[in-house]
Parts: structure tokens; C-alpha cells; sequence
């Protein structure tokens, strides 16, 4: 008999998670093929602290995925999706190893869409020139060699993000019973948040200054609103004190000159380090496909399953309801794709399987001199937790996170949340 094909499309933090997943709960009962571009997982949230410590972040932030997909018979393929036919149930890729392969195409039962999202700095008139982030190592590195080796001047600095242009696909959904995804002008400012802070203590212990020169700025009315009112109030109200600059209403990045950035608010604002995060956009192939919201974002209910396709999940990123863009919240849909596949596949009851999405903002944050932010907070969903914390506990977890999620290939102890809170919220 011919096992169930799950083809899942991305690697990354999504795309393993749900495989590894799906392998735990479905054991055996079914065939795994992972696809992505690439062979390496990027492990994005340490970047910021890997630059301005000056080390290489791909020294320590990059793992290999099919020999960690290979230790739980998980297929590999190194290629780039080129399109998704979810009426014929096939998937269309390309080989990217090297330029100029011919394209294939391959069956599925069920299929994973984990590629997460289109990071759009090339729609930054400017970017190119005067840009820089901290996404990847290529950014980062160009970042760290401005900061260490003295072609940052000591000018102004500008952190903030573009507006992003969130899809309808997440409008009917309900979690916590009653709550809901709202509508967010940026994809994710936790980054943000954490490159400011960590700046900060940069500037200091580089005797170049301090938060005074840096000017925080959000696309909507707060930064970082997923966080829940009184996290958000206590942040600016510690930022504010440390003398950071803000600007909220900045609506879209027009433009990044040499010395300033400006805004579609009208607000122009000097800067000679500009570190940006873009519009998280929908792949290509994504869009205008009968699963996709108006945006190219994969429509799933909380159960990440397309209501119109059941045999198509979507984790990470790309899917609608991931609101912010936030890897924690990829990690609880992972758990529940694996779930779904095992109940489909009769290796789970449906009563074990059917826990929906809850989503939870999780955040560590770097700031500088072994100090960290945390946030555990669901009240921008409707949940009732509003947490958080500053020190140096927080750091010790960001950083063991990373250690552990290494160490363990990818997975994490089931306890490991458990322990994040306790020692971050509980311990005196
Ligand atoms: C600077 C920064 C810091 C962050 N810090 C945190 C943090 O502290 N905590 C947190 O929870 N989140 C953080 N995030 C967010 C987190 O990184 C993302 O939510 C997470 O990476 C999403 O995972 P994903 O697998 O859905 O998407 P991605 O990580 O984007 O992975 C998508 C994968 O799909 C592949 N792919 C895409 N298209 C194709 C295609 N057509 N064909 C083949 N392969 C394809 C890509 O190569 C990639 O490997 C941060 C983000 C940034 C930018």
C-alpha cells in the first residue's frame, strides 16, 4: 500500500517544525518531502545580537537541512517552488542547485505551505544605497562591518519599519472563543523594538553616544500593539526615560537619501544609519490561487487547515492568521498541522488532535550588556495575559533557546515553554 505523500513547501522554521511534527505524530503512516530554495535553516531572530557583538552570525546561525530532516526519514529536495495546483494536487519546482534546471512536478495528499513571506526591500527607493537590516546574514554582516569598522560616524540613527499590507484572509477567525486577528500596519516590530534597545547599549559602550540619537518609528498609531496596551505602555514609557525619539504615523518609507528617511506622513527625519523592516509580501505563487486572501496570504481556519481545501495546511509567515509575522506563533501552528495530519492519517483521535490556535506573542528581545526584554502576551487576540519583564534571565533564555533548538535539531523540549515562564515570570 502506498503511504499518504505530505509534501511541505519551505524548510525554515515553519516548514521543519511542521515535518519534524508531522513525522512525531503520524509516525510511519505516511511519505515526507520537504522543498526549499535552500539547504540551510536561517536562524533569524539572533542576528541583531550576533552583529553588534561583532561576530559572523552564519558561524552560529545556520543548520543543515537535509542532513537534520535525513535522522527522521524526511525527504529533501533543494528547489524553488514555482506553483501549487490545489485542484490536481501537485506541486511544480524547479532544481536550484544550479542555474537552468528543468521543472518537475510531484503528487501530494497533503500538502504544507510554510515558505513564509517576501521580505520587500527592493521596493525601497534607496535601500540598495543607504538600507540596512538585520534579516539575514548578508544584511547583517554589511551592518556589522558599518558599525565595527569605522564607517558609522556617530551621525543620527533611524529604526522602524515600512507599512505592511495585511490580506483579508484572517477576518472570520476567532480565537479564544471570542477574539480575533486584528488588522496590523506592520508585520512584526518586535525586531524593531530590540534593535533600538540593543543599539542603545551599543552607542554607550562604544563611548558614540546613547538612545538619544535614535529615533524609533511604526507605521501605525503604537509600536509594537500586538504586545497588549500596558506591555506597550510600560516599553515607551522605559524608552521615553532613556531619551529614545519616537515617531508613530509614519505610514509608508517613501525614500532613504544619504543623510534622511522620509515618510508618506510627510515626516523626514536625518539619519545616517537607517535599519529597516520591510513589507512582509505574499509569494508570487501564492497569489490569486483559489487557498490565498486578496494579498496572497494562505487562508487556514485555527486549525491551519484551507477551508475549501482540507488537504492543504499552510504554517509560519505565509499563513493569514499569523498576525504578527512571529516564529513563536509558527511554532504553535506547527504542533497543530502535525496534529491534523496524524488525525487524517488515523494515527491520533480527532478529540487529541482538534486544539486550535491561540496565538501567543512570545518574545525575547536583546538589549545589550547580557539584558533582554520578554513579553508573553495574547490580549490583542482577546486571551487575558499581558506579561513583561526586563533582565538578565531573559537574556540567559534567548540564548539557550538558540543552544537547545541547535542541539536538538530543531526541536525543542516539550517542557521548554514551561521553564521560559517560569523562570522569566515565576522565579524571585
Ligand atoms: C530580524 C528579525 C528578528 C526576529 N526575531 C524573532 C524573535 O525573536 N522571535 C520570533 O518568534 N520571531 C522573530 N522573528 C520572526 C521570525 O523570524 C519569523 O516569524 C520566522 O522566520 C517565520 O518562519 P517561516 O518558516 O514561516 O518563514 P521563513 O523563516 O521565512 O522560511 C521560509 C522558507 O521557505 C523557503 N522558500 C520560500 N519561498 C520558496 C520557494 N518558492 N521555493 C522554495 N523554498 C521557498 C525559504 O527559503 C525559507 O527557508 C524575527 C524576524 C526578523 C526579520
Amino acid at each position: 500500500m502506498k503511504k499518504p505523500h505530505v509534501v511541505v513547501l519551505g524548510g525554515n522554521f515553519a516548514g521543519m517544525g511542521s515535518a519534524q511534527k508531522i513525522r512525531e505524530y503520524a509516525g510511519n503512516a505516511v511519505d515526507i518531502t520537504v522543498i526549499d530554495r535552500k539547504d540551510y535553516l536561517l536562524f533569524v531572530p539572533n542576528i541583531p545580537n550576533e552583529v553588534l557583538e561583532n561576530r559572523d552570525p552564519q558561524d552560529s546561525l545556520k543548520m543543515d537541512i537535509p542532513s537534520t530532516l535525513k535522522r527522521d526519514g524526511i525527504n529533501f529536495i533543494q528547489a524553488e517552488v514555482t506553483g501549487l495546483d490545489v485542484d490536481k494536487k501537485t506541486v511544480t519546482y524547479v532544481p536550484a542547485e544550479r542555474p537552468g534546471a528543468e521543472a518537475h512536478s510531484m503528487a501530494y495528499d497533503y500538502v504544507v505551505v510554510a515558505v513564509g513571506c517576501r521580505l520587500a526591500f527592493d521596493k525601497i527607493p534607496g535601500f540598495a544605497e543607504y538600507g540596512d537590516t538585520v534579516a539575514d546574514f548578508y544584511h547583517g554582516n554589511r551592518l556589522r562591518a558599518k558599525l565595527h569598522n569605522g564607517g558609522y560616524k556617530g551621525g543620527p540613527i533611524v529604526i522602524g519599519s515600512a507599512l505592511w499590507h495585511q490580506g483579508d484572509g484572517a477576518k472570520d477567525v476567532k480565537p479564544y472563543g471570542t477574539g480575533s486577528i486584528p488588522a496590523a500596519l506592520a508585520a512584526c516590530e518586535g525586531p524593531t523594538v530590540e534593535m533600538a534597545l540593543s543599539m542603545a547599549t551599543w552607542l554607550q559602550n562604544h563611548n558614540m553616544g546613547d538612545a538619544k540619537k535614535i529615533t524609533i518609528t511604526t507605521p501605525a498609531e503604537v509600536i509594537a500593539e500586538d504586545a497588549g496596551e500596558k506591555v506597550v505602555g510600560t516599553l515607551l514609557g522605559a524608552a521615553g526615560a532613556m531619551g529614545f525619539n519616537y515617531v508613530n504615523n509614519t505610514r509608508d518609507i517613501v525614500r532613504l537619501t544619504e543623510t534622511h528617511i522620509e515618510f508618506e506622513g510627510g515626516q523626514k527625519i536625518e539619519a545616517e544609519i537607517k535599519v529597516i523592516f520591510p513589507d512582509w509580501e505574499a509569494y508570487k505563487f501564492l497569489q490569486g490561487l483559489p487557498i490565498s486572501d486578496n494579498k496572497g496570504f494562505v487562508i487556514t481556519d485555527l486549525l491551519m487547515r484551507n477551508p475549501k481545501y482540507p488537504e492543504v495546511f499552510a504554517a509560519g509567515d505565509c499563513a493569514a492568521v499569523t498576525v504578527p509575522k512571529l516564529g513563536s506563533i509558527g511554532h504553535e501552528e506547527c504542533e497543530i498541522v502535525g496534529r491534523q495530519i496524524a488525525a487524517a492519517v488515523g494515527k491520533m483521535t480527532p478529540e487529541k488532535a482538534n486544539t486550535p490556535l491561540n496565538p501567543v506573542v512570545l518574545c525575547l528581545g536583546d538589549m545589550g550588556n547580557s539584558k533582554a526584554f520578554y513579553i508573553r502576551s495574547n490580549s490583542w487576540f482577546g486571551g487575558p495575559t499581558q506579561e513583561l519583564r526586563f533582565g538578565r534571565r531573559n537574556f540567559f533564555l534567548k540564548m539557550r533557546y538558540r543552544d537547545l533548538f541547535f542541539w536538538g535539531k530543531g526541536k525543542t523540549p516539550s517542557w521548554g515553554n514551561k521553564f521560559a515562564t517560569w523562570l522569566a515570570e515565576v522565579l524571585k
